[in-house]
């Protein structure tokens, strides 16, 4: 496995090498547009066969002889699999970042990189799996974690290729084969890396077709993999409308749903801390991802040096006026306080500075996020941007802070922050907010395991419950029982 901070410093590399290929083609600061049209890096070759497929059913079918010559093989091939997913994907991060950036127009190239990496490094494999057993007078009961079948899967468009890649490692470390249907905004990316995985199973010695797609994926593709009656399982990754589907679907749903995180810093915080992991965690990949910090709610006392923190790592605060006239652009339509709204696609995971000089102001790419005080019930606070800006609010004290915090995350029981060094204030909104990841003092991501402990998962399954999920998510407990014998001792 490679470090997170080995992550940070390849992704390092790979900026410092892009940027002075530029500087001396575009002169010093490149803007992403030129960085893109210049420095695509090499395509990896393809040798086996093609694990995309037309329509569902050939899809399907395909998935389901790969499920059952797997169950044939030792388990080994399992393990390897995995791991050759991991070095595949760590060989081809990059590609697969600037193909997802260039194809959704979304995001940072660098945090794509990132996100890639992660997903490959921490995704747990078969290592996770721990049998059960009770052994006593009645002999020996073992539990064991079997292979669903075909699982159908439906991937965002936001993290295209990290989220297909953790979502293979998980399933096939499990014994699954899956069927894809991929956002179509994403499709190139998507094809692309799942061709990768598929060419990591063979060279693993596992089976053709165990992760495969529906080449041209759609909504009605979508739609048909949910009530295939080969597919066991299906997991869903996006907003609330394929969630709805998919449970509506009459088989097991893991489903994955939007979030919109709040960010509470009472006034014990380390606001040197909370101030720079605000700012790393809700312009991450320019805010598309759900676990993204969404809003945040500070304590009055402390938000005005807060915000100075935040300007000094990288936000740029503009006013409530300057706020008004950009609300035009973002939203389809802007709603009145106290609503929600549809965002505009255009501007969803623009970088900071396109958002900017929609209302005239000229910055470099060096701004990671827009900053704006704002009342408790403004749009902003209650959608679900996925855009570099974030919303403040100002609240009398950590309680009403909190009570907020649950309001506007609308009971998705998704994600939530807390920057604060007051133990009550803790566990109050841990216990409050109840959501499947609470972070405390550090940036949103921390909670999928980019420097902060644990695994990681782009598939959250808050709705279902399965929370971060991993391969005992995608498993099916089996029990087996030897009568009278087999207790050694
Ligand atoms: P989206 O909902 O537009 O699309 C997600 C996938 O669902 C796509 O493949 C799409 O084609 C499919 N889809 C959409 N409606 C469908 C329907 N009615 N029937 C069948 N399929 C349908 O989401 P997006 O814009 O790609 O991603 C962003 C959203 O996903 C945000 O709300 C974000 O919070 C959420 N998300 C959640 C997680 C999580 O782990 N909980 C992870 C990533 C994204």
């Amino acid at each position: 496995m490679i470090s997170d901070v080995r992550i940070d410093e390849i992704v390092e590399k790979v900026m410092i090498e892009l940027r002075q290929g530029e500087r001396v083609r575009h002169g010093p600061d490149p803007s992403p547009a030129i960085l893109h049209a210049t420095t695509k890096p090499s395509a990896p070759t393809i040798r086996h066969g093609n694990n995309l497929f037309e329509d569902v059913d050939q899809a399907v079918a395909a998935a389901r002889k790969a499920f059952l010559q797997l169950a044939d093989l030792p388990l080994e091939i399992r393990e390897q699999m995995v791991s050759q997913i991991r070095r595949v994907i760590r060989e081809n991060a990059q590609i697969l970042a600037h193909t997802a950036w260039v194809e959704t127009g979304m995001g940072r190239y660098e945090d794509k990189i990132r996100k890639n990496l992660l997903n490959a490094n921490k995704t747990p494999g078969t290592e996770i799996f721990s049998p059960t057993a009770w052994t006593g007078d009645a002999g020996l009961t073992l539990v064991e974690f079997a292979p669903f079948g075909v699982i159908g899967a439906i991937t965002p468009s936001t993290n295209p290729t990290s989220t297909l890649i953790g979502n293979s490692i998980g399933m096939v470390a499990a014994g699954n084969a899956v069927v894809f249907n991929p956002h179509p905004g994403a499709r190139e990316c998507s094809n692309l890396t799942l061709q990768l995985i598929n060419e990591a199973i063979v060279e693993a010695g596992g089976p053709e077709n165990l992760v495969c797609a529906v080449e041209y994926p759609t909504i009605e593709s979508a739609q048909e993999l949910m009530h295939h009656r080969d597919v066991r399982v299906l997991t869903v990754t996006g907003g609330i409308g394929v969630v709805r589907a998919a449970m509506k679907s009459g088989k097991r749903a893991i489903s994955a749903g939007p979030g919109n995180p709040p960010a509470v810093v009472d006034e014990t915080a380390d606001l040197d801390q909370a101030g720079r992991d605000i700012v790393l965690g809700a312009s991450f990949d320019n805010n598309i991802i759900c676990i993204d910090e969404k809003e945040a709610i500070a304590v009055d006392s402390i938000a005005d040096e807060l915000k100075r923190v935040m300007v000094r790592n990288g936000a740029y605060e503009i006013d409530g006026q300057q706020l008004k006239q950009l609300m035009k652009s973002i939203f389809v339509e802007v709603p009145p306080a106290g609503k929600y709204g549809m965002m505009n696609k255009e501007f969803i995971g623009k970088n900071a500075n396109v958002l900017l000089s929609e209302i005239g102001i000229d910055v470099g790419d060096e701004v990671r996020l827009i900053l704006v005080d704002v009342d408790h019930d403004h749009p902003l606070v209650l959608s679900e941007q996925m855009m570099p800006i974030l919303p403040l609010v100002r609240v009398r004290n950590a309680d009403e802070g909190i009570d907020l915090a649950k309001k506007v995350e609308h009971g998705f029981r998704h994600t939530a922050v807390m920057h604060s060094k007051n133990l009550d204030n803790l566990s109050r909104m841990a216990r409050e907010m109840d959501t499947s990841i609470f972070v405390k003092n550090g940036p949103s991501y921390a909670g999928v395991g980019y420097g902060g402990e644990g695994f990681c998962s782009f598939t959250i399954a808050s709705p279902t419950g399965e929370g971060l999920t991993n391969p005992i998510s995608f498993s099916r407990l089996r029990r087996c029982v030897l009568k009278d014998y087999f207790r050694i001792v």
